[in-house]
């Protein structure tokens, strides 16, 4: 099946899209083939971030894709977003997860904001001019958002802020600011920290960058820990109600979760097709070793698992978009999708044999992107105890 064949079988067997969701995938597929690809080459080699491609994606409309028209964006539904993201997520899962970032960010802005943070934010998020970041993990709190020690103080008209991020992506680029902030402003009986929302800009007194980390994949983004030391924003830069972070934190989880979905269905189909190739022209004991059962075997999981990761990734999808409880049905996709892509990865680095081991060849950065898929978004361990609850357990 090659990438055109795809695109009919999604809108023939009864999960036909609607005809202007299938032209973005059309114009989505063909510039990631054409631009993305490059980027994604000259990423993994320079280490730096793709700001030409990010450019020529923005004036596409792409960094402003779910943001309204009243701010600029260009409006288009969730679900779209999804069918968009595997097409990028195939050629390059970095690209795809500075976008993800980028666009979460804008829609907490959208969610939260008011109208005057909105006007000074939004518009210039839609438009790419700035890239979006949220910064929510610490040294002593991954999953436990309990652990959260950055705290904010009001004082005088200003909140002050000190505490130290890591990990935390697109945040020290030349065009990243407006950063999404979690920080604890009250804490409960219990001890446990009360979390708010606060927007930081880049030029902020007393916010500093820290290292950037090296990565075994996903080069090209940035990845970061930050400082803050008594940095001082206008008590006008909460974002949404004071207490409320955590809450409205969670609430744009359900739609990254399946954004990892086809994130997952991309690698998938990424490995899908280079396996394929590949074990049609290699050669040994005089036959192509796409005629032996084991090899086939294993191409015809990366087929079944490409497919039923998409499906469900667009069913997820669906349900989101028509603003169904879809919490359960995120974790799934989320959990299912990214488990069966690094199953893929690793099925077509064996089916590469040494060559796999090469960084020349693509299944070699498959495999390394992969694994973070697992963690990411709340990993997979988490996604199953919120499945687990949401079952009655
Ligand atoms: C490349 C990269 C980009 C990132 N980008 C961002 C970003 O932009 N913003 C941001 O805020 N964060 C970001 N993160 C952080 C990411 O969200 C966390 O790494 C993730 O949430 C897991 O936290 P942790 O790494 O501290 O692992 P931990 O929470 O310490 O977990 C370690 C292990 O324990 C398991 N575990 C923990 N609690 C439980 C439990 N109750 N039951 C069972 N198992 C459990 C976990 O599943 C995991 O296997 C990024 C991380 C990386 C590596």
């Amino acid at each position: 099946m090659d990438s055109n064949d795809r695109l009919i079988s999604y809108s023939a067997n009864g999960r036909s899209f609607e005809s202007e969701t299938i032209e973005l995938q059309r114009m989505v597929r063909a510039f990631a083939e054409k631009e993305i690809s490059k980027a994604q080459e000259k990423m993994d080699e320079s280490h730096d971030f793709p700001y030409d491609c990010w450019q020529k994606w923005s004036d596409l409309g792409m960094a402003g894709i779910l943001v309204p028209e009243e701010y600029g964006g260009v409006e288009l539904d969730p679900f779209s977003y999804i069918v968009a993201m595997e097409e990028v997520a195939r050629v390059s899962q970095t690209f795809a997860l500075i976008w993800q970032v980028h666009v979460l960010v804008g829609n907490m802005y959208n969610l939260l904001g008011n109208d005057d943070q909105k006007d000074t934010w939004l518009r210039k998020f839609a438009t790419g001019e700035i890239l979006g970041a949220f910064g929510l993990t610490e040294p002593n709190a991954g999953s436990d958002a309990g652990g959260v020690q950055t705290r904010a103080v009001l004082e005088n008209g200003h909140w002050k802020i000190n505490g130290n991020k890591i990990f935390i992506s697109n945040a020290g680029t030349e065009i990243s600011d407006g950063l999404i902030l979690m920080a604890a402003t009250d804490k409960k009986a219990d001890g446990r920290p009360i979390l708010s929302s606060f927007i930081v800009p880049r030029n902020t007194p007393g916010f500093k960058l820290g290292q950037s980390f090296k990565k075994m994949a996903w080069h090209g983004m940035d990845n970061r820990e930050l400082v803050f030391e008594n940095a001082t924003i206008p008590e006008a830069n909460l974002l949404g109600v004071e207490g409320a972070g955590l809450k409205q934190a969670l609430s744009g989880l359900n739609l990254g979760r399946i954004v990892f979905g086809a994130l997952g269905a991309g690698l998938i189909q990424a490995c899908l097709d280079e396996s394929l190739e590949y074990a049609k022209q290699r050669r040994q004991f005089g036959k192509s070793i796409s005629s032996f059962q084991l090899v086939q075997a294993k191409i015809a999981d990366m087929a079944i698992h490409a497919e039923a990761v998409r499906s469900f990734t667009l069913h997820a999808a669906r349900l989101f978009n028509e603003g169904k409880d879809c919490q359960a049905e995120a974790a799934m996709v989320k959990t299912f999708g990214t488990e069966m892509a690094t199953k893929a990865t690793l099925d077509a680095f064996q089916i590469h044999g040494g060559y796999g081991f090469m960084e020349d060849y693509k299944v070699n950065r498959y495999f390394r992107e992969s694994k973070m898929l697992e963690i990411g978004e709340g990993t997979n361990e988490i996604q199953r105890l919120l499945i687990a609850k949401h079952l009655g357990c």
